[in-house]
């Protein structure tokens, strides 16, 4: 057995529908602007816009469910719903039809943005970590499997905050599909079973503050919760 320094952070992983085996988390993919209308909303010409990818430590996932603090170095914190892909075999140079052989599952997942500092890293040509990758930014439900649910490629994707609907669109919309994104990012990445790839967001992304309840669900996949702390 290994000897370590110190003790080793535990594995990061997430519920599994009609299972109590958990899905172990490898990497966390992200793909920004793409959903037009929030392509928009953020500055941009969607019919210009290759996909664009950054990334979240697994040390971010934090279950549906959860309350969680106002995040530090922030005035802008903001909401985003996503479907999320589950990884669950190997993959690489994958063709757009082949794709969807790597998924074992789906779910919904928050990609919790302070987006002050994503925009200050964005115009000053800066990477975007300290905006994206920080404690608890990616929120996540209960993943449900392929065998259970099919590969949803439209239905309602929506986000309440306090009851009050902010974001409502299809996954329909999505400018680059499920399958591909999967065979955009093999050719980059060799995918690996535990990679989640959280898919964009629609428009009507906006901030939250403490004590705010936050409520989203895509249609076929689930719903997912969380709570900022007053
Ligand atoms: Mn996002």
């Amino acid at each position: 057995m290994s000897k370590y320094l110190f003790e080793p952070a535990a594995p990061v992983s997430v519920e599994v529908s009609g299972s109590d085996a958990r899905f172990p988390v490898n990497r966390i993919f992200c793909v920004g602007r793409n959903y037009a209308a929030h392509v928009r909303e953020m500055g941009f010409d969607p019919d210009r816009e290759e996909p664009c990818y950054f990334t979240k430590s697994a040390r971010c996932i934090v279950p549906s469910g959860s309350e969680i603090p106002y995040p530090p170095a922030t005035a802008n914190y903001h909401h985003e719903i996503e479907l999320v892909v589950a990884i669950g075999r190997a993959g690489f140079e994958l063709a757009v039809d082949e794709a969807l052989s790597v998924v074992f599952g789906y779910t919904c997942g928050l990609d919790m943005t302070r987006r002050d500092l994503q925009t200050a890293s964005r115009e000053s040509k800066g990477p975007w970590d300290i905006g994206k990758d920080f404690e608890n930014s990616a929120v996540i439900g209960r993943i449900r499997t392929v065998e259970e649910i099919g590969h949803p490629a439209s239905g309602r994707i929506q986000l309440s905050v306090n009851g009050r609907l902010r974001q409502d669109s299809d996954l329909e919309n999505l400018i680059w599909s499920v399958p591909e994104i999967i065979a955009h990012l093999s050719q980059l990445y060799r995918l690996e079973p535990g990679d989640l790839i959280y898919t964009g967001t629609p428009d009507g992304v906006g901030p939250v503050g403490p004590g705010d309840r936050i409520a989203g669900s895509v249609a076929g996949v689930g719903d997912i919760e969380l709570t900022i702390s007053s």
